[in-house]
C-alpha cells in the first residue's frame, strides 16, 4: 500500500469491496469483524462518543457518525429512506473515511453499502453470542430486505443457526432471501406472517423498512426464552414492536443516549433501565440470566461498529491490494505554496 506517500489516500470501491469480501468469505469477514467490533467494545471508555448527526426529512434521513480512540478518527455517512426501494434504489447506502489524528490526514476512503450489512449483522450476531438462549438454531427473520442474508450469515457464524425462517410482505423478497442463502448449510422455511415465523424460533430478527411506528411484532407472538434481534427500528417515529414487550424485555442497547432517540426505546421514558452492550462483554453487567428471560438487543448503528469497519478494511488492504489509489489531497512542494501550485499547473496547461 502507498503508505509513504501521505498524499494519496487508499480507495477502496464497491467492486473492491466486493472482490475483498468474497477473497476472505462472507463468513470469515463477519466473524473476525465482530473480532474487532468486540475489540472495540472492551475499551469503550477511550472512544468519542456522540448521537450521531441526523437531517431529517419526509421521506428519509441522511447521517454522520463520527468517533476517535485518539489515534485514528472515523465516520460514516448513511441514509435511511424507506420508499427508495419502490424506485429501483437501495434503502440504505454509506461511505466513510478513517484518519490519522495526529496528521489529520484521511488514511482509507470505502464504499460503506455492503460494508454496513457486514457490520450490523456482524453486530446483531455479537450481541446474540451473549444474550440468545443456550443451544437457539432456529431464527425467524421478518424483513427478507437488503441486510436479511447477511443477518443470516452472521447469526449461523457467530450464533449457531442454521434454521430460518422467513417471512416479508412482499413473498418475493423471501424467495429471493432463500434462493441466494441456498446451499449455505441453512434449512430455509417460507412462511405467510410474521406470527408463523415466529413460531418455534429462538431468536426472531426483525429488519423492516417503514418510516412508521409500525407493529411488527406484538407481545403474545413473543414467548418465554426469546431473544430478540431488532434492527428495523432506528430513527424517531420508526419502529417495530409493541410497547409491551420492551417491558417485559431485558433491554441492551449499543450507546444508550443515540438508542434513547432512535431505538424501540424512544416508546418508553428517558430513564427506562437499559444496558450497553459493552458492559455484558467487559463483565460489568449481566446478559441472559435465565432460560425464561426474553432479552432484546435494540440495535440502531453505532459509529464504534463502523470504526471497527474501517479499521478491519484498513487491515485487508496490503495483503490484497483491493484499493485505488485517490489523489485526495492538495500537496504543494511548500506547505503555504498552495496558490503557486496552482499558478505553475495553469502555466503547464
Ligand atoms: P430493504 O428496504 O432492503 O428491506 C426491507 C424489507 O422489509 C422489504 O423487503 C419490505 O418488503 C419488508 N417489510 C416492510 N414492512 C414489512 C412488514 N410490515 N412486515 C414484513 N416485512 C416488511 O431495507 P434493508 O436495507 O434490508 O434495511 C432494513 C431495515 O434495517 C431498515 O429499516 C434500515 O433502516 C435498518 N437498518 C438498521 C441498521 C442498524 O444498525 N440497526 C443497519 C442497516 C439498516
Amino acid at each position: 500500500m502507498a503508505a509513504a506517500n501521505l498524499n494519496i489516500v487508499p480507495f477502496v470501491s464497491v467492486d473492491h469491496m466486493m472482490k475483498l469480501v468474497l477473497t476472505i468469505g462472507v463468513e470469515r469477514f463477519v466473524t473476525e469483524l465482530a473480532g474487532y467490533i468486540e475489540d472495540d467494545f472492551l475499551r469503550w471508555d477511550v472512544f468519542d462518543k456522540t448521537p450521531r448527526a441526523a437531517s431529517h426529512s419526509r421521506d428519509g434521513v441522511i447521517e454522520l457518525m463520527p468517533t476517535s480512540d485518539g489515534q485514528l478518527y472515523g465516520f460514516k455517512y448513511v441514509n435511511g429512506h424507506p420508499k427508495n426501494a419502490k424506485a429501483g434504489l437501495q434503502t440504505v447506502t454509506a461511505f466513510g473515511a478513517l484518519a490519522d489524528v495526529g496528521s489529520g490526514y484521511p488514511m482509507l476512503l470505502t464504499e460503506m453499502t455492503i460494508l454496513t450489512a457486514l457490520r450490523t449483522a456482524a453486530t446483531s450476531a455479537l450481541a446474540a453470542k451473549f444474550l440468545a438462549p443456550k443451544g437457539a438454531r432456529t431464527m425467524a427473520i421478518i424483513g427478507n430486505g437488503a441486510q436479511s442474508e447477511f443477518q443470516a450469515i452472521g447469526f449461523k457464524a457467530l450464533a449457531g443457526i442454521d434454521r430460518l425462517r422467513l417471512y416479508d410482505i412482499d413473498a418475493s423478497a423471501s424467495q429471493r432471501c432463500a434462493r441466494n442463502l441456498a446451499g449455505m448449510g441453512f434449512d430455509i422455511t417460507l412462511c405467510r406472517s410474521g406470527q408463523d415465523a415466529v413460531e418455534g424460533a429462538d431468536i426472531i430478527t426483525t429488519v423492516t423498512a417503514d418510516k412508521n411506528f409500525a407493529t411488527i411484532l406484538t407481545d403474545n407472538m413473543v414467548g418465554p426464552g426469546v431473544h430478540i434481534n431488532g434492527v428495523g427500528g432506528d430513527c424517531p417515529g420508526k419502529t417495530e414492536l409493541h410497547k409491551d414487550i420492551l417491558l417485559r424485555a431485558d433491554i441492551f442497547v449499543e450507546f444508550a443516549p443515540q438508542t434513547r432517540i432512535e431505538g424501540e426505546i424512544q416508546q418508553l421514558p428517558p430513564d427506562y433501565p437499559v444496558t450497553e452492550l459493552w458492559q455484558v462483554m467487559t463483565g460489568a453487567a449481566p446478559g441472559r440470566t435465565s432460560p425464561q428471560q426474553v432479552t432484546l438487543f435494540d440495535s440502531v448503528g453505532f459509529a464504534v461498529e463502523d470504526f471497527s469497519a474501517l479499521r478491519y478494511v484498513r487491515d485487508q488492504l496490503p495483503a490484497t491490494g483491493l484499493y485505488q489509489e485517490l489523489d485526495l489531497l492538495a500537496d504543494p512542494d511548500e506547505p503555504r505554496d498552495l496558490f503557486g501550485m496552482l499558478l505553475r499547473a495553469a502555466k503547464k496547461g
